[in-house]
């Protein structure tokens, strides 16, 4: 499988690049030349398979010559060996709905499960290459914490993650500043969380800078993380054996349920994916009246959704636009300008496929309390806002709910609503105690460069 950049029909690479790079040269995001769909058959086949095999089935029609199946099988095998649960996700009834419990990896969110796979992809590659490699990741807490875990102590890697200072949970940011590994660095920026991911960009567009350190990046555009993630929602699909489901998807930069899109389009029978989000509400505001210009974030309990500009909706945008890398690039363009509306052609295509609804605050602490009182089940506020927006949107138990984050991953939300404290799961309590390290940094390119820079110069000697 051969991959093109959103916004340039010349360019025609690898999977291998396509993971390494990330982001395209010319800013766009990569997609498959065409798409990959499994028949009649084949779904059948993948039906009665563990995690391990279905992950290995559908990640291999994305990684061409990159990897043998075999050894895929191992890296998928020792990637989840570790999760508290034996089929990596775990399916709950909770009232009418059945929630999809995705965050029983390392750092108790589903970022987890593409992350995991991601690190030992990249240690897979530097066994084939002589290289070094620098990760730098932009993140509103979970993205930052599971980069770290699957990156930690690997041979030829380095990790720096720029995460909001302030603004994430103290137990999100515990889980990344308390890593001793020596190839880890946190560095807090005086800032929001778009703030972050603009450092990142420019960095990566910088090609002075991005040549030089060798960087890749792991944010929520890369392709491999998409591909990973399409896995629960076909696992889900089978362990229920439904005719027809839809998700409910708790939604920030649009990668989650754009794997769902990308699960439908390879011929699973979803019905329709809803985009949940918090009162940052660009991706609803868009999906429902085509209004996608962006306003100030606001901080909410749901950290990992405030974001205003979602960088994989441009994969959908390039996709409604008939693949059409011309008129995608002047749509990035416009939305650069904040001067983007949808027109009716595309909402209606959009709608095919997507519904959209939004929790407030006050709502999302109502929605924890009544699942706990009702079903005495502890709903982490990402998760709430996936419920209640079902709720809204009067689904019924076809309604998938994706339960993105372990609820004592955002104690102060927990706290608020329920007045009482949510444990931690044992292998993380060390977490709470142990000594921090991170680096606070203005939101200047320069400052963050130079630091990343002397970071890098110090490790080799
Ligand atoms: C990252 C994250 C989301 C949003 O996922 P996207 O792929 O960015 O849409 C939702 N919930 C939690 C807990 C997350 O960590």
């Amino acid at each position: 499988m051969k991959y093109i950049s959103t916004r340039s029909s010349s360019e025609s690479l690898a999977f291998e690049s396509v993971f390494i790079k990330g982001l395209a040269d010319d800013g766009g995001l990569f997609l498959p030349e065409k798409d990959y769909k499994f028949d009649e058959k084949d779904l059948s086949k993948l039906q009665s398979m563990s995690y391990y095999e279905l992950a290995t089935e559908i990640v291999y029609k994305f990684t061409g010559d990159f990897i043998e199946k075999d050894n895929l099988y191992e890296l998928v095998k020792k990637s989840y060996s570790s999760f508290r649960s034996e089929e990596v996700v775990k399916l709950r009834k909770v009232g009418n709905f059945n929630i999809l419990e995705l965050f029983h990896g390392p750092t108790l969110a589903f970022k987890d499960i593409a992350m995991q796979l991601i690190g030992n992809f990249y240690e897979y590659y530097l066994s084939k290459n002589k290289n070094f490699i620098n990760i730098i990741v932009a993140t509103s807490g979970d993205t930052g914490a599971a980069a770290i875990n699957a990156i930690k102590g690997k041979k030829n890697l380095n990790i720096f993650v720029l995460h909001p200072h302030n603004r994430i949970s103290s137990v999100q940011r515990r889980i990344m500043s308390t890593v001793k590994e020596k190839n880890v660095f946190n560095i807090a920026i005086e800032g929001n969380f778009d703030d972050c991911q603009n450092l990142v960009k420019a960095m990566f567009v910088d090609q002075n800078f991005s040549k030089k350190i060798n960087m890749s990046g792991v944010n929520s555009i890369n392709w491999a993380r998409i591909v990973a993630q399409t896995v629960y929602y076909f696992f889900c699909f089978f362990s229920l054996k439904s005719e027809k489901l839809n998700f409910s998807v708790p939604t920030g930069n649009f990668g989650d349920i754009y794997a769902g899109y990308l699960a439908k389009k390879m011929g699973l029978p979803i019905d329709k994916l809803i985009v949940a989000t918090n009162q940052n509400d660009i991706l609803h505001r868009a999906i429902s009246k085509g209004d996608y210009t962006s306003k100030k974030v606001s901080e909410t309990f749901s950290p990992s959704m405030d974001i205003q500009l979602a960088s994989n909706f441009e994969r959908l945008i390039f996709e409604i636009q008939g693949r059409n890398s011309d008129k995608t690039k002047n749509i990035m363009a416009k939305i650069k300008e904040n001067n983007y509306k949808l027109d009716e052609n595309s909402l209606n295509k959009i709608n095919k496929d997507f519904l959209s609804e939004k929790l407030s605050e006050d709502e999302t602490i109502n929605e924890i309390k009544e699942v706990f009182k009702n079903h005495n089940i502890v709903l982490d506020p990402h998760t709430a806002i996936g419920y209640g927006v079902a709720k809204k949107l009067k689904q019924d138990n076809s309604c998938i709910i994706l339960s993105t984050a372990h609820p004592s991953k955002f104690p102060e939300a927990i706290k608020n609503a329920l007045g009482k404290n949510e444990e931690l799961p044992p292998e993380l309590r060390n977490v709470l105690k142990e000594k921090e390290k991170f680096e606070i940094l203005e939101n200047s390119l320069d400052q963050v460069k130079n630091y990343i820079l002397k970071k890098i110069d110090e490790i080799k000697n």
